[in-house]
């Protein structure tokens, strides 16, 4: 089987004379409290930010947190196949954007009967992912499959289905948060104690989210815990 590379639109390279990316202007182009234009100033050191050029109201941009499951069922990962761009087709655990109202697990037991329509306890963290250049941390859960013990597609996936660890598509994942976590899973599975880990994906500028050659982990800590 081959993979194929999704598109990306997220990491793109800085400008050489040292302003914000071309995307950067794009972001903000109307103040939310007056509606005057925007302008972009550097707050000191290359911090850039999008000003109201009339009320110099501030419109900050900060990561955003991606919760999602490691579904277990007898020995078997559950995972989606995406029917929404990036990555439409690819394979990936159930996970999205957190709400505002919830909490980390919360929002992963959210999104996963959202995408796979299954009910889920939550078991431990199991892997805290930061992606700087494309402002997002990814927060992990293990979980095992509740009752009823069903799952099936939600809006936004095209088919849900348990792997066993020796069968998971890692040529066919849609992202490199994905391909991270499960290959520490499946080696923490078959050490027989799972680890809580942390890390850092540093992307290649331009590149697409699951190229397997566009990334590299840094900071990587692992512990290992006592209840699994
Ligand atoms: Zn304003």
């Amino acid at each position: 089987m081959t993979s194929s590379i999704c598109r990306s639109e997220k990491v793109s390279e800085p400008p050489e004379n040292g302003g914000p990316p071309d995307s950067f202007h794009k972001w903000s182009k109307f103040c939310r409290k007056c509606g005057a234009g925007m302008s972009v100033v550097d707050e000191g050191d290359k911090t850039w930010r999008h000003m109201c050029i009339n009320c110099k109201y501030i419109d900050y941009f900060n990561p955003k947190m991606v919760v999602g499951c490691i579904v277990e069922h007898e020995g078997r990962i559950l995972l989606c196949k995406r029917g929404i761009d990036p990555c439409k087709g690819k394979w990936t655990v159930p996970a999205g954007f957190m709400e505002l109202d919830e909490s980390t697990a919360g929002g992963a037991a959210r999104e996963t009967y959202e995408e796979a329509a299954a009910n889920v306890e939550i078991v431990a963290p199991y892997f805290h992912l930061d992606i700087p250049a494309i402002g997002q941390s990814y927060v992990l859960f293990r979980s095992k499959l509740a009752e009823p013990y069903t799952f099936s597609s939600g809006t936004e996936t095209l088919d849900v289905k348990l792997f066993e660890p020796d069968a998971v598509p890692f040529q066919e994942l849609a992202f490199s948060s994905v391909s991270i976590a499960l290959r520490h899973y499946i080696e923490d599975l078959r050490d027989g104690r799972f680890r809580v880990h942390h890390a850092e994906i540093e992307k290649l500028p331009g590149s697409a989210p699951n190229d397997p050659h566009s990334f590299r982990l840094r900071n990587h800590m692992q512990f290992r815990i006592e209840s699994s």
